[in-house]
């Protein structure tokens, strides 16, 4: 069992926190402002919690600061806005991430000029190497970004678990962490697909992903790579 660090207190933090302790790890959520994020009760606007709401039922995880919940995280979970992760893990500090693997799920999107949105990064890089070349000394792993929050830790509900998640990372070690959470969480076909820049690829799958989402009308789905 692992000491891990979620940063971001929003439907993914909230999943992965909760999946993570009920496997029996001691997690403990990463925010800006802990008392602003237990003060926020009700539902967000896409009907998830908030997280002081979601937390009254989960007060057995640790909620901290970013620079304290990643100080002695054997692995950190990057679950905050896409926009906003380099600045998450420049708050949390570099020092305390250095050999550290960071489990990426966070997705560039960039809401500013409404929906859909676009991505902020694309093309010739990717957000997952953009934060593996800001931290070099850390180990950047792409996974779960191509998934609601929900089939991230519960793939199960979805034809009995067969369907595919996409890992890229430079570390092979960092890769083989990931690889076992995912397991753990009920993944069976993981794909890795190489380094960190295959990340290019699964981000710019989100356009994709969006559409789905709007014509099966429900973030419950997934892909299944055959050949
Ligand atoms: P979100 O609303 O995208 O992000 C919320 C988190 O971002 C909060 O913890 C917030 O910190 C942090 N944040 C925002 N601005 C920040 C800043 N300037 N500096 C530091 N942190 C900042 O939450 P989400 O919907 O759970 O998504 C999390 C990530 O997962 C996103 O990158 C998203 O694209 C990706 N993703 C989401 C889904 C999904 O099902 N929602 C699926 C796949 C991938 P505070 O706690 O301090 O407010």
């Amino acid at each position: 069992m692992m000491k891990i660090a979620v940063l971001g207190t929003g439907m993914v933090g909230q999943a992965l926190a909760g999946r993570l302790h009920e496997l029996g790890h001691d997690v403990t959520v990463g925010t800006r402002d802990v008392a602003a994020s237990l003060a926020r009760m009700g539902q967000t606007p896409m009907g998830a919690p908030e997280f002081g709401s979601w937390y009254a039922d989960h007060s057995e995880v640790a909620v901290a600061t970013m620079p304290d919940a990643v100080a002695d995280a054997e692995l950190v979970v990057l679950a905050t806005a896409g926009v906003a992760s380099h600045a998450a893990l420049e708050l949390a500090g570099a020092a305390s991430l250095s050999g550290t693997t960071i489990l990426d799920i966070s997705n560039p999107l960039d809401f500013s000029n409404g929906m859909p949105p676009s991505l902020a990064i694309v093309n010739t890089d990717s957000l997952g190497e953009h934060l593996q070349h800001a931290f070099p000394d850390a180990h950047v792993v792409k996974a779960l970004n191509t998934v609601n929050a929900n089939v991230m830790v519960h793939p199960a509900q979805l034809a009995g678990g067969d369907h595919t998640i996409f890992m890229a990372g430079n570390d092979e070690g960092a890769k083989q962490q990931v690889r076992e959470l995912l397991e753990s969480f009920g993944w069976r076909d993981i794909l890795d697909l190489g380094d960190i820049s295959a990340a290019r690829g699964t981000e710019m799958y989100l356009p994709l992903w969006l559409r789905l989402f709007g014509t099966l009308q429900t973030p419950a789905f997934s892909i299944k790579v055959v050949r």
